[in-house]
């Protein structure tokens, strides 16, 4: 098997993959990195991001301000001394960006400009148009393009990885354009593999967010953290699941109901304020979960209104004007237009909640470092935990750029303290054994199409904004019946170069890993906190569950889950206050 040789291999080339592996390649420029993605890097989930990155930079803001919301955003399920080291790293990370050419929006006076986003009592919010992500990518690839010892591996499929005497020795991947296995015989490797939002049907989600990340981790006996937390966005188009940022609340949009009421008022996110300047705090402006959680409530007493696509609500933005949207949400006005025929500028965009992002992934430490010595991960597959159980918007990006910094950092102390045993041969004899199996398998019963199929929906129907036991229990039986099936999948292509439906059923084969992590936490967790809401358990029980699941690979078997300690330094629980004050 064709070789590669590497000080630290990197699994995912989006925000958080280009972030460490720049900073490994200046820290040590003669250290080999590999750079393996299952697509061109520009093609990475984090080119979607619309609204941007937060991190103090105001006079009037703090990074104490800062803190209390993510830490009360989280419902408290946060880690704080982590949530402290991100706050406090965020501006040095962007401003950085900064200096690489990443083109911030400005205010008048030149300055970065700011924005209001939800759950933030602050604007903070760093954004290039609505095109945030978009632009922090590129400028993280074109910086890294500088870097010589950075080698890539552009449409490379990590399968597995290699652990030997208790340490990742490197990994296993599928050059998809010849299908043939390598070996990647690496010191370390940072995991930086992205979310998993395709579990479920209706998603913000790039086809490519399979949970591949999080599911090497878990099958290497890293536990999966926080599974439960799935984080609703509540203004996806109807039609596609294509997100309208939130920045379109944050420039001051609307959201009604069928009689034209701003509904949010009556959730506990009142009291209505004047259109046009946003009041943070309040109404559009608070965090996901109760937003998501409101539309829930509202279709359930009637006062959606119908599309071809299903129940909604309005967006109503009109009173921004052309200026402001041409200026601020130029890409929102062409997605309106595009995916729904609705100009924002003369109409309200019908939206509805939707799938977006995973609070929960690999448990890692405040250092990015996994219980599995040599493994590390940053970005949306990793649960560090800064997000607790409701990510704030904006957050992430910035998350990606602080945590892909440390992986790196970390990584390179385990390198210094010496090597690691020989080997790994062995086992990547095994894993491409495994691949060409599953290739060559004939008389299989079940289709890659129809599980995945039978997994969105059971996902979709008891996993969503509100979960109860007795759903989740058919949930669990569900996933476990899948993963039974799974065994039995034959593929039509049988051939090696670019072999998608190959692609497919591996991809298949983690979703179906995180989705049984996410329905068993979710059963055990009888509460209702965050992103996580039960029916049967309405209320937070701090006494119970001020505490992290973590869903442990148990192989035949469903996976064990436990529990393990929320760091608290300044902050005790307290209540979840969106009610009103003015800023
Ligand atoms: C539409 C949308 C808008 C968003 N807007 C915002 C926003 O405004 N602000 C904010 O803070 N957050 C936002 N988010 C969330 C944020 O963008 C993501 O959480 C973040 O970009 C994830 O970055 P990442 O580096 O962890 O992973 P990704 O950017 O998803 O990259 C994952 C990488 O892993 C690679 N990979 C995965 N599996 C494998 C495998 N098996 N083998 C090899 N490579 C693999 C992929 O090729 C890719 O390079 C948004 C998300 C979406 C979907």
């Amino acid at each position: 098997m064709e070789t590669h040789s590497a000080d630290v291999a990197i699994i995912g080339a989006g925000g958080a993959g280009l972030r460490a592996a720049i900073a490994l390649a200046q820290s040590a420029p003669s250290l080999r990195i590999a750079l393996i993605s299952k697509v061109y890097p520009m093609r990475s989930h984090t080119c979607a991001a619309e609204g941007g990155a937060a991190g103090v930079i105001k006079p009037d803001d703090s990074l104490e301000h800062h803190f209390n919301d993510t830490v009360g955003g989280g419902d408290w399920l946060s880690d704080q001394d982590a949530v402290d080291y991100f706050i406090r790293e965020a501006p040095t990370e962007l401003l950085q960006l900064e200096h690489w050419g990443c083109p911030w929006s400005r205010e008048a006076d030149g300055s970065v400009a700011v924005r209001p986003f939800g759950g933030m009592k602050k604007q903070r919010t760093w954004f290039a148009a609505d095109k945030s992500g978009f632009h922090i990518l590129h400028t993280l690839f074109q910086t890294s393009l500088q870097f010589p010892s950075i080698q890539r591996f552009d449409e490379f499929y990590a399968t597995d990885l290699l652990v030997e005497d208790g340490r990742c020795v490197g990994l296993t991947a599928i050059e998809m354009r010849s299908g043939q296995m390598r070996w990647f015989d690496a010191r370390a490797v940072i995991i930086a593999g992205g979310g998993a939002g395709r579990m479920f049907p209706f998603t913000t989600n790039g086809a490519i967010k399979t949970g591949d990340g999080m599911a090497l981790a878990y099958r290497a006996g890293v536990p999966l953290k926080d599974m439960e937390f799935v984080q609703y966005h509540p203004t996806g188009l109807p039609s596609t699941g294509t997100l309208l940022t939130e920045a379109c609340r944050g420039e001051g949009g609307v959201l009604l109901n069928k009689n034209g009421r701003r509904f949010l008022q009556d959730y506990g996110m009142g009291p209505e304020t004047p259109l046009g300047k946003p009041v943070l705090k309040t109404m559009e402006l608070g965090p996901r979960d109760r937003v998501s959680q409101a539309f829930w409530h509202e279709q359930r007493k009637g006062n959606a209104i119908a599309t071809r696509w299903g129940d909604a609500m309005l967006l109503d933005m009109r009173h921004l004007g052309e200026k402001t949207i041409n200026e601020r949400l130029p890409l929102v006005r062409d997605m309106s237009i595009s995916y729904m025929g609705v100009d924002p500028v003369t109409d309200p965009v019908p939206v509805r909640p939707v799938v977006h992002y995973m609070m929960g992934g690999i448990h890692t430490d405040i250092n990015a470092a996994t219980s599995l010595p040599g493994l590390y991960a940053a970005g949306e597959c990793a649960c560090v935990s800064i997000n607790g159980a409701n990510r704030l918007g904006s957050n992430s990006l910035t998350e990606l750029l602080v945590f892909g910094r440390r992986a790196a950092v970390s990584a390179l102390e385990y390198l210094q303290q010496g090597g690691r045993p020989a080997g790994g041969a062995a086992l990547a004899e095994a894993a491409q054994a495994r691949v060409r199996e599953l290739v060559q398998r004939t008389g299989g019963t079940e289709s890659v199409a129809g599980l995945r199929k039978e997994m969105m929906q059971a996902m979709e129907e008891h996993a969503g904004i509100y979960r109860s036991g007795e759903g989740l229990a058919a949930a669990c039986a569900k996933l476990g019946e899948l993963r039974q099936r799974y065994r039995r999948i034959e593929l039509h292509d049988k051939t090696n170069v670019y072999n998608t439906d190959l692609l497919q059923a591996l991809e298949l084969g983690s979703m179906l890993d995180c989705a049984e992590a996410v329905v068993q936490s979710a059963a055990a967790r009888k509460e209702s906190r965050g992103a996580h809401q039960r029916l049967d358990f309405p209320g937070r029980d701090d006494r119970q569950f001020l505490r992290h699941s973590l869903a442990a690979y148990a192989g035949e078997g469903p996976p064990r889950v436990s529990y393990r300690d929320v760091v608290i330094t300044r902050s005790p629980p307290g209540v979840r206050d969106y009610s009103g004050g003015h800023e």
